[in-house]
């Protein structure tokens, strides 16, 4: 192998992120083993155009160098991902806190209501199940919004993992 040729391989190595699946030609990818001396059985992809064609341009890549290639394009996604979580989580976290602190203005709002309007009957029963009404509501609510935010967050973590 020449000088120019390895240095030739080199740039196209680069040009290719991660593991190949395909050549520039469209032709699916083998692997081969070196025969030079100084790569001895080292393994590579290529198509079998290139070995036909040897004047063309087509992909050429180590394959040990595309692996950690891979990893290293995995490791940024998942960077990625992982800050994009934190993104969601401190979004939610803000958004429950808000949304609790409606629930609580809320409940005030209708207690004064009661409360000014004399609607609280003087039965003891009455006024003991009344109280519990707002909590039920308010969990309720607040289990409607953690399923529709986890829903929303599965939807958007699989959209980000898929592409
Ligand atoms: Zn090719």
């Amino acid at each position: 192998m020449s000088s120019s040729s390895s240095s030739n391989r080199q740039s196209n190595s680069q040009r290719t992120v991660g593991i190949p699946t395909r050549c520039w030609c469209g032709a699916n990818l083998t692997t081969y083993g070196a025969q030079t001396k100084e790569n001895k059985f080292r393994r590579f992809y290529r198509c079998v155009v290139a070995l036909q064609r040897k004047n063309e341009q087509h992909l050429f890549k180590w394959i040990d160098e595309a692996i950690i290639d891979e990893i290293d394009k995995v490791d940024g996604k998942c960077t990625r991902l992982y800050a994009d979580l934190e993104d969601v989580k401190r979004s939610i976290d803000k958004r429950l806190d808000l949304q609790d602190r409606y629930i609580q203005d809320l409940t005030a709002t209708l207690s004064d209501f009661r409360t000014s309007s004399g609607v609280n009957p003087n039965n003891d029963m009455m006024e003991a199940s009344d109280e519990l009404r707002p909590t039920n509501t308010q969990s309720a609510l607040l289990n409607i919004a953690g399923a529709a935010i986890a829903l929303l967050t599965m939807t958007w973590v699989y959209s980000k993992l898929s592409n």
